[in-house]
């Protein structure tokens, strides 16, 4: 039986902007743009009491919270803190599993100070915490991934609950569809026109069946109901490229045909970003010459693309500057890196999840 624990920082952002600047306390606040195009990227508890949320347009926040007050992220620091809590988590095991800036899994069956009691190891890490950055954190500890996570959101903020294997049965069956980590909005309201409210729900349907109405997620939801996650909590998660390439039957030189072999991969790119919902900032072109010398180029823009005339564009302009040519190449291939799913990049993104598992 594993032992895992899900962290997650209190309205991070927010709470950090708090803490700097005492005018902001105990006050309705957001970090994110103000300007009438801007998004919600995090809501302090007070103004969540009206109903702004991440992820949530600056305008509409406003409307239903006149008094909000607008904050400008600094990012740096928020980064700092992340660095000064994955500290902390990683002082107990290496296996720490970040889904963001502010929250991880950890997995402490095995942990470096050889304590029995993952409760207790949750609640000095909270300690810890607060010791180092005067911020507050809640926890979730259970047997595995899914049920941790869900846990650390039930006595949130400052909070902290534990589901034991033999609450987990009673518990799963009487939590809603929407609390389950995983369910957008779009598969709970398919889920409620199906009459499914609660997990005990999803356990009277027969496996076959979920499959085919919800693909892969059916297949989980199968097995998380039955307390039965069998997912590992896995440092290095969190991918840093995707990208795309072909071999070439023959070796070729000239310049149009190059391009279009570059564009032939951003659709291909584009693609798999998609299924994954992930863009990127920076695009590497990599050519590979007959002689199998190789080079690649990249080129970094302020914006998080994905669509294939983005990719074509500037993969178009980093060829441009090496044409002509040497000598002709064997392969070719495309990159994206800087993704939008890294930690550090979540600036503007607000809420934006990690998907659990890779949907
Ligand atoms: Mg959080």
């Amino acid at each position: 039986m594993k032992k895992i624990i899900h962290i997650d920082m209190d309205a991070f952002f927010a709470s950090v902007e708090q803490r700097d600047n005492p005018e902001l306390k105990g006050k309705p606040i957001v970090v994110g743009g103000s300007s009438e195009r801007g998004v919600v990227a995090a809501a302090s508890y007070e103004a969540r009491k009206f109903g702004v949320r991440s992820a949530m347009s600056s305008f509409k926040a406003k409307q239903i919270c006149p008094q909000l007050i607008f904050v400008k992220h600094r990012f740096d620091v928020y980064k700092k803190v992340s660095s000064q809590i994955m500290e902390i988590f990683k002082s107990y095991t290496d296996l720490v599993e970040p889904l963001s800036l502010d929250e991880a899994y950890l997995d402490v069956t095995e942990n470096n100070f050889g304590m029995k009691s993952a409760t207790l190891i949750a609640q000095e890490i909270r300690a810890k915490i607060f010791e180092k950055t005067q911020l507050t954190a809640s926890a979730g500890i259970s047997f595995n991934k899914f049920l941790a996570k869900v846990a650390s959101d039930l006595n949130k903020p400052n909070g902290y609950a534990v589901i034991t294997p033999a609450q987990a049965d009673q518990f799963i069956d009487d939590l809603e569809i929407d609390k389950f980590y995983g369910i957008g909005k779009k598969t709970s309201e398919k889920l409620r026109k199906e009459g499914i409210f609660f997990g005990k729900d999803i356990k009277k349907i027969e496996l076959y069946k979920l499959e085919k109405k919800f693909g892969k997620l059916g297949v989980h939801l199968y097995h998380i109901v039955r307390g039965n996650d069998q997912g590992e909590v896995k440092p290095n998660r969190i991918r840093k490229s995707i990208g795309c390439e072909t071999t070439l039957n023959q070796n070729v030189i000239e310049n149009q045909k190059v391009i279009e072999l570059s564009n032939q991969l951003a659709i291909e790119l584009e693609n798999r970003l998609k299924t994954k919902n992930i863009k990127g900032k920076t695009l590497t072109v990599k050519l590979k010459f007959e002689d199998f010398e190789q080079i690649t180029r990249s080129n970094t823009v302020n914006f998080f693309f994905g669509k294939q005339n983005e990719i074509k564009e500037i993969a178009k302009v980093l060829l441009m500057e090496e044409f002509p040519l040497p000598k002709p190449i064997r392969l070719i291939g495309l990159q994206i890196s800087n993704l939008n799913t890294e930690p550090e990049n979540q600036k503007f993104e607000g809420q934006l999840k990690i998907p659990y598992p890779n949907f």
